[in-house]
Protein backbone atom coordinates (compact mmCIF):
# COMPACT_ATOMS: atom_id res chain seq x y z
CA UNK A 1 0.00 0.00 0.00
CA UNK A 2 2.88 2.26 0.88
CA UNK A 3 4.89 1.60 -2.01
CA UNK A 4 5.43 4.22 -4.42
CA UNK A 5 4.72 1.73 -7.08
CA UNK A 6 0.84 0.75 -5.94
CA UNK A 7 -0.09 4.66 -5.60
CA UNK A 8 1.25 5.16 -8.92
CA UNK A 9 -1.21 2.88 -10.41
CA UNK A 10 -3.73 3.51 -8.20
CA UNK A 11 -3.56 7.03 -9.16
CA UNK A 12 -2.94 6.57 -12.67
CA UNK A 13 -6.60 4.10 -12.54
CA UNK A 14 -8.61 6.46 -10.41
CA UNK A 15 -7.75 9.42 -13.14
CA UNK A 16 -8.39 6.99 -16.09
CA UNK A 17 -11.71 5.68 -13.90
CA UNK A 18 -12.88 9.60 -13.97
CA UNK A 19 -11.86 10.23 -17.67
CA UNK A 20 -13.57 6.92 -19.38
CA UNK A 21 -16.94 7.46 -17.12
CA UNK A 22 -17.25 10.80 -17.91
CA UNK A 23 -16.72 9.87 -21.29
CA UNK A 24 -18.93 7.01 -21.59
CA UNK A 25 -21.81 9.12 -19.63
CA UNK A 26 -21.48 11.49 -22.27
CA UNK A 27 -22.04 9.09 -25.04
CA UNK A 28 -24.90 7.92 -23.28
CA UNK A 29 -26.79 10.79 -22.43
CA UNK A 30 -25.94 11.73 -26.72
CA UNK A 31 -27.80 9.00 -27.28
CA UNK A 32 -30.57 9.76 -25.39
CA UNK A 33 -31.22 12.51 -26.81
CA UNK A 34 -30.52 11.95 -30.19
CA UNK A 35 -33.03 8.54 -29.46
CA UNK A 36 -35.87 11.02 -28.08
CA UNK A 37 -35.22 13.68 -30.55
CA UNK A 38 -35.90 11.05 -33.59
CA UNK A 39 -39.14 9.80 -31.24
CA UNK A 40 -40.43 12.90 -31.71
CA UNK A 41 -40.06 13.64 -34.84
CA UNK A 42 -41.59 10.06 -35.88
CA UNK A 43 -44.49 10.76 -33.51
CA UNK A 44 -45.51 14.00 -34.94
CA UNK A 45 -45.11 12.32 -38.47
CA UNK A 46 -47.83 9.55 -37.44
CA UNK A 47 -49.57 12.44 -35.78
CA UNK A 48 -50.35 14.27 -39.17
CA UNK A 49 -50.88 11.48 -41.12
CA UNK A 50 -53.53 9.93 -38.55
CA UNK A 51 -54.87 13.63 -38.46
CA UNK A 52 -55.81 12.94 -42.05
CA UNK A 53 -57.09 10.06 -41.69
CA UNK A 54 -59.59 10.32 -39.41
CA UNK A 55 -61.05 13.58 -41.51
CA UNK A 56 -62.77 10.93 -43.44
CA UNK A 57 -63.40 8.26 -40.61
CA UNK A 58 -67.12 7.99 -39.54
CA UNK A 59 -68.34 8.03 -36.03
CA UNK A 60 -68.72 4.51 -35.93
CA UNK A 61 -65.45 3.44 -36.77
CA UNK A 62 -64.17 4.96 -33.46
CA UNK A 63 -66.46 2.22 -32.01
CA UNK A 64 -65.72 -0.89 -34.25
CA UNK A 65 -64.18 -3.88 -32.59
CA UNK A 66 -61.67 -5.00 -32.94
CA UNK A 67 -60.02 -1.75 -34.39
CA UNK A 68 -59.24 -1.13 -37.74
CA UNK A 69 -55.66 0.26 -38.07
CA UNK A 70 -55.71 3.41 -40.00
CA UNK A 71 -53.57 4.04 -43.14
CA UNK A 72 -51.70 7.04 -44.56
CA UNK A 73 -54.65 8.14 -46.93
CA UNK A 74 -51.44 9.44 -49.42
CA UNK A 75 -49.87 5.97 -50.10
CA UNK A 76 -52.16 3.51 -48.07
CA UNK A 77 -49.43 1.96 -45.94
CA UNK A 78 -50.26 1.85 -42.03
CA UNK A 79 -49.16 4.53 -39.89
CA UNK A 80 -48.76 2.87 -36.67
CA UNK A 81 -46.11 -0.07 -36.32
CA UNK A 82 -45.40 -2.57 -33.57
CA UNK A 83 -45.32 -1.56 -30.80
CA UNK A 84 -47.39 1.92 -31.16
CA UNK A 85 -50.51 3.22 -28.80
CA UNK A 86 -53.75 4.11 -29.97
CA UNK A 87 -56.00 5.03 -28.58
CA UNK A 88 -59.79 7.55 -28.63
CA UNK A 89 -60.98 8.84 -25.55
CA UNK A 90 -64.36 10.12 -25.11
CA UNK A 91 -64.54 13.72 -24.56
CA UNK A 92 -65.47 12.70 -20.44
CA UNK A 93 -62.30 10.76 -20.90
CA UNK A 94 -64.07 7.33 -21.20
CA UNK A 95 -61.64 5.34 -23.51
CA UNK A 96 -63.65 4.59 -26.59
CA UNK A 97 -61.57 2.21 -28.13
CA UNK A 98 -57.47 1.30 -27.90
CA UNK A 99 -54.86 -0.78 -29.95
CA UNK A 100 -51.45 -1.76 -29.00
CA UNK A 101 -49.68 -3.05 -25.76
CA UNK A 102 -51.12 -0.87 -23.27
CA UNK A 103 -54.95 -2.13 -21.80
CA UNK A 104 -57.71 0.17 -21.64
CA UNK A 105 -56.96 0.84 -17.47
CA UNK A 106 -53.69 2.11 -18.44
CA UNK A 107 -54.54 4.24 -21.21
CA UNK A 108 -57.14 5.48 -19.20
CA UNK A 109 -54.82 6.68 -16.53
CA UNK A 110 -52.63 7.75 -19.17
CA UNK A 111 -55.82 10.13 -21.01
CA UNK A 112 -56.87 10.76 -17.39
CA UNK A 113 -53.22 12.56 -16.41
CA UNK A 114 -53.05 14.23 -19.40
CA UNK A 115 -56.39 15.90 -19.63
CA UNK A 116 -56.07 16.79 -16.28
CA UNK A 117 -52.89 18.92 -17.32
CA UNK A 118 -55.10 20.95 -19.27
CA UNK A 119 -56.59 22.28 -15.85
CA UNK A 120 -60.10 20.87 -17.19
CA UNK A 121 -60.51 23.03 -20.28
CA UNK A 122 -60.24 21.82 -23.77
CA UNK A 123 -56.86 20.57 -24.64
CA UNK A 124 -55.80 21.51 -28.27
CA UNK A 125 -52.78 19.40 -28.48
CA UNK A 126 -49.92 17.95 -26.05
CA UNK A 127 -46.87 15.66 -26.22
CA UNK A 128 -45.21 14.10 -23.00
CA UNK A 129 -42.83 11.47 -21.85
CA UNK A 130 -44.72 8.91 -20.52
CA UNK A 131 -43.90 5.42 -18.64
CA UNK A 132 -46.92 3.81 -19.00
CA UNK A 133 -47.15 -0.21 -17.94
CA UNK A 134 -46.40 -2.26 -20.75
CA UNK A 135 -45.97 -5.87 -20.33
CA UNK A 136 -42.55 -6.51 -21.53
CA UNK A 137 -40.64 -3.44 -21.65
CA UNK A 138 -40.30 -0.47 -19.30
CA UNK A 139 -39.69 1.86 -22.69
CA UNK A 140 -40.33 5.53 -22.04
CA UNK A 141 -43.16 6.65 -24.66
CA UNK A 142 -43.48 9.62 -26.22
CA UNK A 143 -47.38 10.27 -25.67
CA UNK A 144 -49.07 12.81 -28.38
CA UNK A 145 -53.19 13.61 -27.23
CA UNK A 146 -55.43 15.81 -30.00
CA UNK A 147 -58.36 16.49 -30.43
CA UNK A 148 -60.84 14.88 -33.02
CA UNK A 149 -63.00 17.09 -34.88
CA UNK A 150 -65.99 15.86 -36.92
CA UNK A 151 -68.01 18.26 -39.18
CA UNK A 152 -66.65 20.90 -36.97
CA UNK A 153 -67.56 19.23 -33.88
CA UNK A 154 -65.30 18.32 -31.42
CA UNK A 155 -66.16 14.30 -31.01
CA UNK A 156 -63.19 13.18 -28.70
CA UNK A 157 -59.58 13.08 -28.37
CA UNK A 158 -57.07 10.23 -30.11
CA UNK A 159 -53.72 9.20 -28.32
CA UNK A 160 -50.60 8.04 -29.89
CA UNK A 161 -47.98 7.34 -28.99
CA UNK A 162 -44.49 4.97 -29.77
CA UNK A 163 -40.96 4.04 -28.12
CA UNK A 164 -38.65 6.57 -27.47
CA UNK A 165 -36.00 3.41 -27.99
CA UNK A 166 -37.68 0.86 -29.96
CA UNK A 167 -34.73 -0.95 -30.85
CA UNK A 168 -34.33 -1.66 -26.68
CA UNK A 169 -30.64 0.15 -27.91
CA UNK A 170 -30.33 2.13 -24.43
CA UNK A 171 -30.16 -0.92 -22.26
CA UNK A 172 -27.41 -2.77 -24.80
CA UNK A 173 -25.32 0.73 -24.72
CA UNK A 174 -25.42 0.92 -21.03
CA UNK A 175 -24.50 -2.46 -20.59
CA UNK A 176 -21.56 -2.38 -23.26
CA UNK A 177 -20.43 1.11 -21.71
CA UNK A 178 -20.01 -0.53 -18.56
CA UNK A 179 -18.06 -3.84 -19.32
CA UNK A 180 -15.85 -1.34 -21.14
CA UNK A 181 -15.30 1.14 -18.39
CA UNK A 182 -14.18 -2.15 -16.30
CA UNK A 183 -12.59 -4.07 -18.81
CA UNK A 184 -10.69 -0.51 -19.14
CA UNK A 185 -9.95 0.02 -15.56
CA UNK A 186 -8.62 -3.40 -15.55
CA UNK A 187 -6.36 -3.64 -18.08
CA UNK A 188 -5.18 0.31 -16.67
CA UNK A 189 -4.52 -1.54 -13.32
CA UNK A 190 -2.38 -4.12 -14.52
CA UNK A 191 -0.83 -2.05 -17.47
CA UNK A 192 -0.05 0.71 -14.42
CA UNK A 193 1.33 -1.17 -11.90
CA UNK A 194 3.85 -3.06 -14.88
CA UNK A 195 4.98 0.41 -15.87
CA UNK A 196 5.30 1.88 -12.42
CA UNK A 197 6.96 -1.52 -11.85
CA UNK A 198 9.60 -0.77 -14.56
CA UNK A 199 9.72 2.77 -13.96
CA UNK A 200 11.24 2.22 -10.20
CA UNK A 201 13.39 -0.53 -11.16
CA UNK A 202 16.64 1.51 -11.39
CA UNK A 203 15.35 2.95 -7.67
CA UNK A 204 15.70 -0.59 -6.18
CA UNK A 205 19.09 -1.00 -7.78
CA UNK A 206 20.20 2.04 -6.24
CA UNK A 207 18.84 1.29 -2.78
CA UNK A 208 20.22 -2.19 -3.08
CA UNK A 209 23.70 -0.96 -4.28
CA UNK A 210 23.69 1.74 -1.44
CA UNK A 211 22.70 -0.69 1.41
CA UNK A 212 26.57 -2.81 0.33
CA UNK A 213 28.31 0.25 0.25
CA UNK A 214 30.85 -0.71 3.26
CA UNK A 215 31.78 1.44 5.44
CA UNK A 216 35.73 1.39 4.50
CA UNK A 217 34.92 0.53 0.88
CA UNK A 218 33.20 3.57 -1.71
CA UNK A 219 34.43 2.11 -4.68
CA UNK A 220 31.33 0.75 -5.74
CA UNK A 221 29.42 2.39 -8.22
CA UNK A 222 26.29 1.96 -10.02
CA UNK A 223 26.88 2.62 -13.50
CA UNK A 224 23.25 3.08 -14.23
CA UNK A 225 23.34 3.23 -18.35
CA UNK A 226 20.20 5.81 -18.34
CA UNK A 227 19.41 8.83 -20.29
CA UNK A 228 16.51 9.85 -17.96
CA UNK A 229 16.39 11.62 -14.48
CA UNK A 230 17.04 8.21 -12.77
CA UNK A 231 20.25 7.79 -14.50
CA UNK A 232 20.95 11.20 -13.45
CA UNK A 233 20.39 10.76 -9.70
CA UNK A 234 22.29 7.81 -10.19
CA UNK A 235 25.20 9.89 -12.20
CA UNK A 236 24.85 12.23 -9.45
CA UNK A 237 25.04 9.55 -6.40
CA UNK A 238 28.39 7.89 -8.35
CA UNK A 239 30.24 11.32 -8.40
CA UNK A 240 29.21 11.92 -4.74
CA UNK A 241 30.54 8.53 -3.67
CA UNK A 242 33.79 9.32 -6.19
CA UNK A 243 33.82 12.42 -4.18
CA UNK A 244 33.54 10.58 -0.44
CA UNK A 245 36.24 7.87 -1.71
CA UNK A 246 38.56 10.58 -2.28
CA UNK A 247 38.06 12.42 1.01
CA UNK A 248 37.90 9.03 2.37
CA UNK A 249 41.30 8.36 1.25
CA UNK A 250 43.21 11.61 1.80
CA UNK A 251 41.67 11.45 5.67
CA UNK A 252 43.08 8.01 5.99
CA UNK A 253 46.59 8.99 4.30
CA UNK A 254 46.55 12.09 6.58
CA UNK A 255 45.79 9.48 9.51
CA UNK A 256 48.71 7.02 8.41
CA UNK A 257 51.16 10.29 7.46
CA UNK A 258 50.30 12.04 11.16
CA UNK A 259 50.97 8.41 13.10
CA UNK A 260 54.05 7.65 10.86
CA UNK A 261 55.37 11.09 11.67
CA UNK A 262 54.55 10.98 15.19
CA UNK A 263 56.21 7.46 16.36
CA UNK A 264 59.66 9.01 15.17
CA UNK A 265 59.93 11.38 17.63
CA UNK A 266 58.23 9.23 20.23
CA UNK A 267 60.74 6.33 19.37
CA UNK A 268 63.43 8.72 20.16
CA UNK A 269 62.37 9.51 23.30
CA UNK A 270 61.90 5.69 24.35
CA UNK A 271 65.21 5.14 23.45
CA UNK A 272 66.89 7.98 25.04
CA UNK A 273 65.19 7.42 28.40
CA UNK A 274 65.71 3.72 28.39
CA UNK A 275 69.64 4.66 27.78
CA UNK A 276 69.44 6.56 30.70
CA UNK A 277 67.56 4.39 32.64
CA UNK A 278 70.20 1.55 31.90
CA UNK A 279 72.98 2.52 34.39
CA UNK A 280 74.72 5.57 36.17
CA UNK A 281 75.66 8.59 34.03
CA UNK A 282 77.31 11.68 34.72
CA UNK A 283 75.98 15.01 34.53
CA UNK A 284 76.73 16.10 30.82
CA UNK A 285 75.07 12.91 29.54
CA UNK A 286 72.29 12.96 31.59
CA UNK A 287 72.21 17.03 30.08
CA UNK A 288 72.63 15.99 26.18
CA UNK A 289 69.31 13.48 26.80
CA UNK A 290 66.96 15.99 28.15
CA UNK A 291 68.28 18.13 25.50
CA UNK A 292 67.10 15.57 22.96
CA UNK A 293 63.98 14.77 24.89
CA UNK A 294 62.66 18.53 25.21
CA UNK A 295 63.79 18.99 21.79
CA UNK A 296 61.53 16.26 20.25
CA UNK A 297 58.44 17.05 22.61
CA UNK A 298 59.20 21.46 20.79
CA UNK A 299 59.17 19.30 17.43
CA UNK A 300 55.97 17.06 18.38
CA UNK A 301 54.10 20.15 19.80
CA UNK A 302 55.11 21.93 16.84
CA UNK A 303 53.57 19.52 14.75
CA UNK A 304 50.53 18.14 16.60
CA UNK A 305 49.28 22.32 16.77
CA UNK A 306 50.03 22.49 12.54
CA UNK A 307 47.26 19.16 12.72
CA UNK A 308 45.43 21.25 15.01
CA UNK A 309 45.55 24.40 12.70
CA UNK A 310 44.75 22.23 9.36
CA UNK A 311 42.10 20.16 11.20
CA UNK A 312 40.31 23.29 12.82
CA UNK A 313 41.00 25.35 9.06
CA UNK A 314 39.43 21.97 7.43
CA UNK A 315 36.40 22.17 9.77
CA UNK A 316 35.72 25.97 8.98
CA UNK A 317 36.46 26.52 12.94
CA UNK A 318 38.76 29.15 12.34
CA UNK A 319 37.88 32.79 12.70
CA UNK A 320 40.25 35.39 11.00
CA UNK A 321 40.68 38.51 12.26
CA UNK A 322 40.75 40.52 9.73
CA UNK A 323 41.89 44.07 9.65
CA UNK A 324 43.03 46.65 7.62
CA UNK A 325 46.74 46.13 7.49
CA UNK A 326 50.62 46.71 6.02
CA UNK A 327 51.68 43.52 4.24
CA UNK A 328 54.95 45.09 4.25
CA UNK A 329 54.95 45.84 7.82
CA UNK A 330 53.79 42.26 8.30
CA UNK A 331 57.00 40.71 5.74
CA UNK A 332 59.45 42.88 7.59
CA UNK A 333 58.24 42.07 11.48
CA UNK A 334 58.62 38.11 9.81
CA UNK A 335 62.40 38.99 8.81
CA UNK A 336 63.13 40.54 11.74
CA UNK A 337 62.04 37.61 14.06
CA UNK A 338 63.41 35.26 11.70
CA UNK A 339 67.17 37.31 11.04
CA UNK A 340 68.96 35.37 14.82
CA UNK A 341 67.84 32.10 12.89
CA UNK A 342 69.47 33.04 9.46
CA UNK A 343 72.76 34.24 10.88
CA UNK A 344 72.54 30.56 12.85
CA UNK A 345 72.25 28.95 9.71
CA UNK A 346 75.24 31.13 7.34
CA UNK A 347 72.23 32.58 5.58
CA UNK A 348 72.46 36.24 4.37
CA UNK A 349 68.50 37.34 4.92
CA UNK A 350 67.98 40.77 2.85
CA UNK A 351 65.35 42.67 2.71
CA UNK A 352 64.36 44.53 -1.06
CA UNK A 353 62.10 47.60 -1.65
CA UNK A 354 58.95 47.31 0.73
CA UNK A 355 56.75 50.01 -0.37
CA UNK A 356 53.31 50.34 1.68
CA UNK A 357 50.49 47.64 0.59
CA UNK A 358 47.49 47.56 2.38
CA UNK A 359 45.64 44.57 2.65
CA UNK A 360 42.63 43.40 4.59
CA UNK A 361 43.79 40.50 6.97
CA UNK A 362 44.66 38.73 10.29
CA UNK A 363 48.12 39.85 11.27
CA UNK A 364 48.79 36.54 13.13
CA UNK A 365 47.91 34.43 10.52
CA UNK A 366 49.49 35.94 7.66
CA UNK A 367 52.56 36.53 9.88
CA UNK A 368 52.59 32.65 10.21
CA UNK A 369 52.29 32.20 6.60
CA UNK A 370 55.38 34.53 5.73
CA UNK A 371 57.10 32.97 7.98
CA UNK A 372 56.68 29.48 6.77
CA UNK A 373 57.75 30.83 3.46
CA UNK A 374 60.70 32.68 4.53
CA UNK A 375 61.99 29.83 7.62
CA UNK A 376 61.62 27.52 4.25
CA UNK A 377 64.18 28.99 2.40
CA UNK A 378 66.76 29.43 5.33
CA UNK A 379 66.65 26.04 6.18
CA UNK A 380 66.82 24.74 2.70
CA UNK A 381 69.18 26.93 1.37
CA UNK A 382 71.73 27.07 5.11
CA UNK A 383 75.36 27.12 3.92
CA UNK A 384 77.82 29.64 3.44
CA UNK A 385 77.25 30.93 0.22
CA UNK A 386 73.24 31.36 0.76
CA UNK A 387 71.31 34.24 0.55
CA UNK A 388 67.71 34.85 0.97
CA UNK A 389 65.85 37.95 -0.63
CA UNK A 390 62.71 39.35 0.90
CA UNK A 391 60.86 41.43 -1.44
CA UNK A 392 57.09 43.58 -1.80
CA UNK A 393 55.25 45.39 -4.76
CA UNK A 394 51.78 45.62 -6.24
CA UNK A 395 50.44 45.09 -9.80
CA UNK A 396 47.06 45.12 -11.67
CA UNK A 397 45.52 42.11 -12.42
CA UNK A 398 42.11 40.79 -14.20
CA UNK A 399 41.16 40.08 -10.74
CA UNK A 400 42.08 43.91 -9.71
CA UNK A 401 45.03 45.34 -8.07
CA UNK A 402 47.02 42.64 -6.37
CA UNK A 403 50.23 42.76 -3.35
CA UNK A 404 52.47 40.33 -3.30
CA UNK A 405 55.65 39.44 -2.06
CA UNK A 406 58.17 37.08 -3.19
CA UNK A 407 61.05 35.11 -1.00
CA UNK A 408 64.06 34.54 -3.05
CA UNK A 409 66.62 31.90 -2.23
CA UNK A 410 69.60 30.58 -3.79
CA UNK A 411 69.17 26.92 -2.73
CA UNK A 412 69.18 23.90 -3.73
CA UNK A 413 65.81 24.29 -5.45
CA UNK A 414 63.05 21.90 -6.16
CA UNK A 415 62.43 19.33 -8.86
CA UNK A 416 59.79 19.79 -11.53
CA UNK A 417 58.43 16.68 -10.74
CA UNK A 418 57.73 17.59 -7.46
CA UNK A 419 56.22 21.16 -7.86
CA UNK A 420 52.91 19.77 -8.45
CA UNK A 421 52.59 18.03 -4.80
CA UNK A 422 54.13 20.94 -3.04
CA UNK A 423 51.51 21.97 -1.02
CA UNK A 424 50.13 18.54 -0.59
CA UNK A 425 50.11 17.84 3.28
CA UNK A 426 53.06 15.46 4.35
CA UNK A 427 54.49 16.07 0.82
CA UNK A 428 58.66 16.77 1.47
CA UNK A 429 61.07 16.55 -1.19
CA UNK A 430 63.73 14.52 0.43
CA UNK A 431 62.97 13.37 3.46
CA UNK A 432 66.44 13.28 4.49
CA UNK A 433 67.21 16.70 3.45
CA UNK A 434 65.01 17.28 6.57
CA UNK A 435 64.81 14.52 8.60
CA UNK A 436 68.49 14.98 10.37
CA UNK A 437 67.12 14.73 13.64
CA UNK A 438 68.63 15.62 16.35
CA UNK A 439 72.57 16.31 16.53
CA UNK A 440 74.06 14.76 19.35
CA UNK A 441 73.14 18.29 21.28
CA UNK A 442 69.18 17.73 20.14
CA UNK A 443 69.38 21.31 18.64
CA UNK A 444 68.75 20.51 14.98
CA UNK A 445 65.42 18.94 15.63
CA UNK A 446 63.06 21.98 15.68
CA UNK A 447 64.27 23.19 12.27
CA UNK A 448 62.97 19.83 10.96
CA UNK A 449 59.67 19.61 9.62
CA UNK A 450 56.62 17.33 8.28
CA UNK A 451 55.94 18.82 4.98
CA UNK A 452 52.49 20.75 6.80
CA UNK A 453 54.31 24.25 6.47
CA UNK A 454 52.96 25.02 3.21
CA UNK A 455 49.63 23.35 3.45
CA UNK A 456 48.60 25.77 6.05
CA UNK A 457 50.35 28.80 4.07
CA UNK A 458 48.14 27.99 1.36
CA UNK A 459 45.02 27.43 3.14
CA UNK A 460 45.91 30.82 4.67
CA UNK A 461 46.60 32.46 1.47
CA UNK A 462 42.86 31.17 -0.28
CA UNK A 463 41.68 32.45 2.87
CA UNK A 464 42.44 36.11 2.47
CA UNK A 465 41.40 35.58 -1.04
CA UNK A 466 44.83 35.18 -2.44
CA UNK A 467 46.54 32.48 -3.31
CA UNK A 468 50.93 31.08 -3.72
CA UNK A 469 53.13 29.83 -6.52
CA UNK A 470 56.08 28.84 -6.69
CA UNK A 471 58.75 28.97 -9.38
CA UNK A 472 62.06 26.52 -8.92
CA UNK A 473 64.16 24.32 -10.88
CA UNK A 474 66.58 21.67 -9.34
CA UNK A 475 69.88 23.39 -8.22
CA UNK A 476 68.72 26.66 -9.11
CA UNK A 477 67.06 27.89 -6.05
CA UNK A 478 63.37 28.70 -5.43
CA UNK A 479 60.77 31.44 -5.44
CA UNK A 480 57.82 31.40 -3.58
CA UNK A 481 55.63 34.18 -4.07
CA UNK A 482 52.17 35.18 -2.21
CA UNK A 483 49.84 37.62 -3.89
CA UNK A 484 46.75 39.48 -1.64
CA UNK A 485 44.32 41.42 -3.12
CA UNK A 486 44.62 45.67 -2.22
CA UNK A 487 42.42 47.30 -0.01
CA UNK A 488 41.47 49.54 -2.42
CA UNK A 489 40.17 46.59 -5.20
CA UNK A 490 38.82 45.24 -2.54
CA UNK A 491 36.21 48.07 -1.73
CA UNK A 492 35.92 48.57 -5.57
CA UNK A 493 34.82 45.27 -6.09
CA UNK A 494 32.76 45.57 -3.37
CA UNK A 495 31.17 48.62 -5.17
CA UNK A 496 31.06 46.90 -8.48
CA UNK A 497 28.67 43.89 -6.75
P1 LIG B 1 58.38 21.16 5.89
O1 LIG B 1 57.73 21.25 7.20
O2 LIG B 1 58.91 19.80 5.57
O3 LIG B 1 59.27 22.26 5.58
P2 LIG B 1 56.69 22.39 3.94
O4 LIG B 1 55.27 22.09 3.62
O5 LIG B 1 56.99 23.74 4.46
O6 LIG B 1 57.14 21.25 4.93
O7 LIG B 1 57.52 22.12 2.66
C1 LIG B 1 57.32 20.97 1.91
C2 LIG B 1 58.59 20.55 1.19
O8 LIG B 1 58.88 21.51 0.16
C3 LIG B 1 59.76 20.56 2.06
O9 LIG B 1 59.93 19.30 2.67
C4 LIG B 1 60.88 20.84 1.11
O10 LIG B 1 61.37 19.65 0.55
C5 LIG B 1 60.27 21.64 0.00
N1 LIG B 1 60.60 23.09 0.11
C6 LIG B 1 59.86 24.07 0.67
N2 LIG B 1 60.45 25.27 0.57
C7 LIG B 1 61.63 25.06 -0.08
C8 LIG B 1 62.70 25.91 -0.51
N3 LIG B 1 62.67 27.22 -0.27
N4 LIG B 1 63.72 25.34 -1.17
C9 LIG B 1 63.72 24.02 -1.41
N5 LIG B 1 62.77 23.16 -1.04
C10 LIG B 1 61.72 23.67 -0.38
Amino acid sequence: MRSIRFRLALWFVVILGIVVTAFSGFIYIRQVRDLRATAVARLELKARRLGGFLRFASREYFQQTPLLLPNDPGSGISILQEGDILAFIAPDGQVINNWGPIDASGVHQLAGGMLKGENGSNPSLMMIYARPSVDDSRNPYIVLLAPIQIEDTQVGYFIIGNPVDPGNQLPRLLISLIVGVFITLGVALFGGVWLADRAMRPVKTITHAAQTIGETDLSMRLNLDHKDELGELANTFDAMLARLEVAFERQRQFTADASHELRTPLTIIDLETSRALSSHRNQAEYERILKVIKSENQFMIQMVTNLLTLARMDAGQVVFQKQELDLSDVTLEVVERLAPLAVNEQVRLSVGDLPELPVLGDRQYLSQMLSNLVENAIKYSKGESSRVQVEAGSRETDRGAQAWVRVIDNGPGIPADDLPHLFDRFYQVDKSRTRNHSDEAGSERALTGVGLGLSIAQLIAQAHGGEIHVQSEGGQGSTFEVSLPLVASISAFSQSI
